[in-house]
């Protein structure tokens, strides 16, 4: 089992991971960058140690100095949390090489499933249903408007290195499709210092529906059933609810072993994620595999009872998964609000600052993971999400109630947040009636996020 682990991230995630391994008897080893001496995830580690300057780049993105700090520190295993450096191969490799382990999958994997045109490539390989799209990455706008008349507008220029909803652009028309591929590509070359594109066929308003897998190094390999992380902004997720309100049973089991297959197909150990678009007919497409813990996790273990963060140590640890998929039920209804330090008057702008007053909601069936305390200062350079409320009914309906109750209840003082923009979406019809999809936003929203929309890159 692992002894010590060093956690390669900050906020509300490291904090995740410090509590689990208590729970587990591991010892912890926070890193931090010179902005989060107080932060909540460097003071309850077991040891912390500095690692660097307040930008990412220098901090929880220097690979030598994280790797200088695990040696020094003794660790025996690296989680990378999400985001940093969780999905970066070369770094997985290093941390072999210094013969320590990264909890996630192989750093061929990695790399094979965080190229998107690569992903697509294995799936199709594997009869794995994907976006009707372009075989191969596309470098010259020419090449990718032939594949787009191909394929039929609307489409989607997407980077194939893409993350976080960059470098990615609808064309509706043959016409703009030059204009648009040049700008998605320039934006994705200034994200991901590389200029591969694709094309594929743009769902109008499908949901995104996500299916958690776990996967040992002895090959088996079982699903936790479904996320509906639909509701999103600039397409990234707002609100997540798990299991999603549109499928049956049937489509869940259907939807499940071909994610199952998928992960098999990628070579797949540790937790990770299949990402389906589920258009109106029913009809499912994979859009991407993230070879990762996912924010939302949250959900997944609200419903089957099972902590995934524990099981990712457990297997990094070599251990065999604890149960079957037979194992595995679903029960009640989870959903989660992200709560971020942003300001919705002023198209979401991030709003670091002091926090002067902070009241959690509580009770049965509500949790709250998070970095933040009394007095604690959310710096400016760092991920805008401080706060993950999730909460558990036994229906649909009892969860949406109790997710009002709870937002209503929470008091976040001294930053702006997104906490009333939250509380709308909640509180309105279609949401409440399980109605959604990822034009929701725009469609219920579309004034409020009007000046917004301008600026987005879609
Ligand atoms: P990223 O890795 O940047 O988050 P994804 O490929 O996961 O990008 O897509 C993010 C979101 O963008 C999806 O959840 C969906 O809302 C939208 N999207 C992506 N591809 C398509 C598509 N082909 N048609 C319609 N919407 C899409």
């Amino acid at each position: 089992m692992i002894q010590k682990l060093l956690i390669a991230n900050r906020g509300e995630i490291a904090v995740r991971i410090i509590r689990a391994c208590r729970e587990m008897g591991i010892k912890t080893v926070a890193v931090y960058s010179r902005a989060d001496a107080d932060a909540l995830h460097t003071l309850l580690a077991d040891e912390a140690i500095c690692i660097g300057p307040e930008s990412s780049r220098d901090s929880y993105l220097n690979m030598e100095q994280i790797l200088s700090a695990a040696v020094v520190m003794k660790a025996d295993a690296i989680h990378p949390g999400f985001g940093f450096l969780s999905e970066n191969s070369r770094f997985a490799r290093m941390c072999s090489q210094c013969h320590i382990k990264f909890v996630g999958p192989d750093p061929d994997v990695i790399s094979r499933m965080g190229n998107k045109a690569e992903a697509r490539k294995t799936m199709m390989a594997a009869g794995i249903p994907v976006v009707p799209g372009s075989r191969e990455p596309v470098r010259e706008w020419q090449e990718g408007q032939r594949e787009a008349d191909r394929i039929g507008y609307p489409v989607m220029v997407k980077a194939a290195l893409g993350g976080g909803g960059k470098g990615m652009r609808i064309v509706r028309d043959s016409k703009d499709f030059q204009s648009q591929f040049q700008m998605a590509q320039r934006e994705t070359e200034a994200a991901f210092g590389d200029d591969n594109m694709y094309v594929e066929k743009y769902i109008e308003n499908p949901r995104h529906v996500e299916f958690q897998i776990l996967a040992d190094e002895f090959g088996n390999v079982i699903h936790l059933g479904e996320r509906d992380c639909s509701i999103q902004r600039r397409h990234q997720k707002l609100v997540e609810e798990a299991p999603c309100p549109a499928i049956s049973e049937k489509q869940r089991e259907i939807m499940g072993e071909t994610a199952v297959r998928a992960a098999k197909a990628a070579g797949y150990e540790n937790a990770g994620t299949i990402e389906f678009l589920l258009d109106k007919d029913g009809s499912f497409y994979f859009i991407e595999m993230n070879t990762r813990i996912q924010v939302e996790h949250g959900i997944t273990e609200a419903v089957t009872g099972i902590d995934l963060i524990k099981e990712q140590l457990r297997i990094a640890s070599g251990l065999p998964l604890a149960f079957r998929q037979e194992d595995v039920s679903i029960r009640g209804h989870a959903i989660e609000c992200r709560i971020n330090a942003e300001n919705p008057a002023r198209n979401f702008m991030p709003s670091p600052g002091t926090v002067t007053n902070l009241h959690f909601p509580g009770g049965n069936g509500v949790r709250i993971d998070s970095a933040v305390y009394n007095g604690y200062t959310v710096p400016p350079y760092y991920d805008s999400m401080i706060l993950k409320l999730i909460v558990w009914a036994s229906s649909r309906e009892d969860a949406v109630r109790k997710m009002r109750s709870a937002l209503g209840e929470l008091v976040i003082e001294g930053i702006h947040t997104n906490l009333d923009f939250q509380y709308d979406i909640l509180c309105s019809r279609d949401y409440e009636e399980g109605k959604v999809d990822t034009g929701f936003i725009e469609s219920h929203f579309g004034q409020r996020t009007e000046k917004d929309a301008r600026k987005s890159p879609v």
